[in-house]
């Protein structure tokens, strides 16, 4: 079943996530401040546009809430992360996934209405870990 996504932040993390729900036969809707990430998009999104996420005004003229799932891969800057995840369940997205840069931005996140939080570096530490301790793994 194709679903709606739309991706906030087209850095590594976001670009990899679009890119894999792209090339599964999702719809996938870029999102990005940066003219430049949003041209380079064009290969692995559906759509992408350039609009900033803490404004209300930007995420309604894009028809946010109709979105399925809204991914915020906005890390850096913790103030726009927090205030897009905020604006986007005030708007009613259903589904909003943050990626998080440490435990205190994370809780915030939370708090603020994030349905899943995610932490790519440590995340991805524990999955190199249980690789690297399954018995199934021999190269390592
Ligand atoms: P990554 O670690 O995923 O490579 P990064 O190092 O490029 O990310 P981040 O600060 O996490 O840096 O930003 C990810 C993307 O989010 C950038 O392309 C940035 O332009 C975009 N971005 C930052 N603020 C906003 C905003 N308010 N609205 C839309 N996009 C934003």
């Amino acid at each position: 079943m194709v679903k709606q996504y739309a991706v906030i932040g087209l850095g590594r993390f976001g670009s990899s996530v679009a890119a894999r729900l792209y090339e599964s036969g999702q719809e996938v809707l870029g999102v990005d401040v940066n003219i430049e990430r949003v041209e380079e998009s064009n290969e692995f999104v559906t759509h992408a546009v350039i609009a900033d996420s803490t404004d209300p005004e930007s995420l309604k003229a894009i028809g946010i809430r109709n979105f399925d799932t809204v991914i915020v891969a906005i890390g850096n800057d913790i103030q726009a992360s927090i205030l897009s995840v905020l604006l986007l369940k005030e708007l009613g997205v259903k589904k909003v996934i943050a990626k998080a840069l440490n435990n205190l931005h994370g809780q915030v996140l939370e708090k603020v209405g994030a349905d899943w939080v995610i932490f790519p570096e440590r995340d991805m530490g524990i999955r190199v870990a249980h690789q690297l301790l399954s018995p199934n793994v021999l190269n390592f």
